[in-house]
């Protein structure tokens, strides 16, 4: 055993032992030693990067006061561990272990796919959904994607700033480097198996439900005791030691003892240092060149192209710098932008000042081009994504995030794009090359079906195709053109664009489409619920999805086309039960 001298000895390489030393180090601690049992640390890059001092393999056998050394009158504390001992100034703990009582807070189906805390043998190439919105959640997350899966962490509750500043910056150079995508506002309701494997149904209508290889839980761990670290009570109340943990009201399990601390600074622990306290944020918004930091530390994708169609509606592409775009038609990516990005118009978003330096993301569906340079039917996504977008206005009650800042933007803008393209919303249910294929939605809505119609097409689908997209008026209809050429070639395709505000047009909606069997009567397609899929997107009013209200399917006041369908026999795509209904909704 060696006595090394340390000023600061932290136990536990995870998120907020590596965020300790990193920010005591930044402090001016001069010697600062972390001490891990296992052979790695969640993040081994910091290591290098930050010049980190690490003893693997340490597990933490003692803590106990030691005389004042070299007339110093403060006291210090020898941590032995089962390699070392060292001398230090202060001691943080900051490892902690499993609950094994914890259960996940919603309803999940037994199977060995879903586990808790633990990681699938199997992960490299797998798709994995991590659910938690701890420190530990993102350390899952990180050694998951370093394995090479493909990782969903969904974090519903998450405050970033509640993380340690480790955890937030690695999940963020996840998101970045698009290793992760991260689900802020999403959390599951429900964890089933459908077909042998996990899937999420999500509360949120943002979120549709995903399916996935394993599901692992992040449980809300419970941090050492002083006992677990053999630390003695002298230690305890020398007020030289702390322990990184929630506060015991939010955290039962924790155990109590005289000396606890919650948390760890700098300036407590070393006075003479003089650190001062400072907000992040405050700092950053200082320094001009601040936005362009923020800019190159989250954008990880160009915009090349930008249409507007008209000022408020935009056929826009987007161009990652790294990683795998494939998807099927009809599936949806994130895009995001930070809310330091000038807005459009004039309003204000509520608590700008707390969220000023942190991206707002929305999803969006891939639409498609639709022809190639050459005019003839395009193929997979190459290089870049379509979308096809709208600007929101603000209102009384909603001040929208994303769309404002991206109506700034203009070909050679950088965004941030989530590295994972997502949705059940395709044409899988689809076998029959003969079967109808009716696309019905409003607006921006629309994107989807392009990709899907096209997709369609190059594969030979036999059977008709209508498109029907509501609109205000002719001007919103960013595709119109491409869709007239279509059906110049192929003879059963239908384009039926549907202006709400145009005096030549008779004013209808989607939902009069069926009542009136307007597809029967203009085309000679019939919606034989035998043959037929129907496919719903955009506005929630128009797909009129039906609640369970105490075992009774209850349709919205304004009929949707959902019910009118189902009058028809139609059932819908929902859950573990197939349907010939499919939607998905904008909001
Ligand atoms: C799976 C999925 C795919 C989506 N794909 C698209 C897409 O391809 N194109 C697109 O424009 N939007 C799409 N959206 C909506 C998009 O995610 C954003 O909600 C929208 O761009 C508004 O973002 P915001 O931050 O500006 O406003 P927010 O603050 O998010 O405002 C949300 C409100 O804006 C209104 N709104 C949202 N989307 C639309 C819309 N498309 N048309 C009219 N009003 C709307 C609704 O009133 C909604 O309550 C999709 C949503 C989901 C869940």
């Amino acid at each position: 055993m060696s006595g090394t001298e340390y000023d600061l000895v932290i136990i536990g390489g995870n998120a907020a032992g590596l965020s300790l030393a990193i920010s005591s180090l930044r402090s001016g601690v001069q010697s600062v030693r972390v001490v891990e049992p296992t052979s790695a640390v969640v993040f081994p890059e910091l290591v290098g990067e930050q010049q980190l001092d690490i003893g693997y393999g340490e597990s933490p056998t003692s803590v106990d006061v030691a005389p004042p050394s070299d007339g110093s009158a403060e006291t210090g504390l020898v941590v032995r561990t089962s390699k070392h001992e060292y001398r230090t100034r202060a001691c943080v703990i900051a490892l902690r272990t499993d609950a094994p009582d914890w259960q996940p807070p919603l309803e999940v189906a037994s199977s060995d796919r879903i586990l808790i805390d633990t990681l699938p043998e199997t992960a490299p190439d797998e798709d994995v959904l991590v659910i938690g919105f701890t420190d530990h959640a993102v350390e899952l997350t990180s050694l998951l994607a370093t394995a090479g899966a493909g990782v969903v962490l969904a974090a519903g509750g998450m405050d970033p700033t509640r993380l340690s500043p480790a955890g937030e910056n690695w999940l963020r150079r996840l998101e970045r480097e698009r290793r992760a995508t991260v689900l802020y506002r999403s959390l599951p309701d429900e964890v089933a198996v459908v077909d042998g494997y996990p899937m999420a149904f999500f509360n949120d209508r943002r979120t549709p439900d995903l399916q996935f290889d394993h599901v692992v839980f992040a449980s809300g761990r419970r941090t050492l005791s002083p006992a677990d670290v053999g630390m003695t009570e002298a230690a305890l109340r020398s007020g030289r030691v702390w322990f990184v943990g929630e506060t015991d009201e939010e955290n039962p399990d924790v155990p109590t003892a005289p000396g606890w601390r919650i948390g760890f600074d700098v300036a407590t622990a070393f006075p003479e240092l003089e650190v001062a306290p400072r907000s992040a944020a405050e700092v950053r918004r200082r320094f001009t060149s601040v936005i362009e930091d923020l800019r190159a530390e989250n954008y990880n994708a160009t915009i090349t192209s930008f249409e507007p169609t008209h000022s408020d509606l935009w056929v826009l592409r987007v161009k990652p710098d790294r990683g795998d775009i494939s998807h099927l038609p009809g599936q949806y990516a994130s895009l995001g932008l930070g809310y330091w990005e000038a807005r459009i118009d004039d309003a204000e978003d509520a608590n700008l000042d707390e969220k000023w330096d942190k991206l707002v993301r929305r999803s969006y569906s891939i639409s498609h081009c639709i022809f190639d340079g050459h005019g003839y039917l395009a193929a997979g996504p190459g290089e870049e994504l379509e979308f096809y977008i709208v600007l929101v206005p603000p209102t009384p009650d909603n001040v929208p995030g994303l769309t404002p800042r991206l109506a700034l933007k203009r070909p050679g803008d950088r965004i941030y794009l989530g590295p994972k393209v997502a949705g059940r919303y395709t044409l899988g249910p689809v076998v029959d090359p003969d079967s109808t294929v009716v696309f019905l939605s409003t607006g921006t809505g629309e994107a989807p079906h392009n990709a899907m119609v096209v997709e369609l097409l190059r594969k030979g689908h036999r059977g008709p195709i209508v498109s029907a997209v509501s609109v205000r008026q002719w001007q919103d209809l960013g595709y119109l053109d491409k869709h007239r050429t279509i059906e110049k070639h192929w003879g059963n395709y239908h384009y039926y664009p549907m202006p709400t505000r145009e005096p030549d047009v008779p004013k209808r909606y989607i939902q009069d489409l069926i009542r009136n069997d307007v597809f029967a009567t203009d085309f000679g397609v019939e919606l034989d619920p035998t043959r037929t899929h129907v496919f719903l997107c955009g506005n929630p009013a128009m797909i009129g999805l039906p609640e369970e209200v105490d075992g009774e399917t209850r349709f919205p006041e304004v009929t949707g086309v959902v019910e009118l369908l189902v009058e028809r026999g139609f059932t819908v795509d929902h859950r573990n039960q197939r349907g010939n209904i499919h939607f998905e909704e904008y909001w």
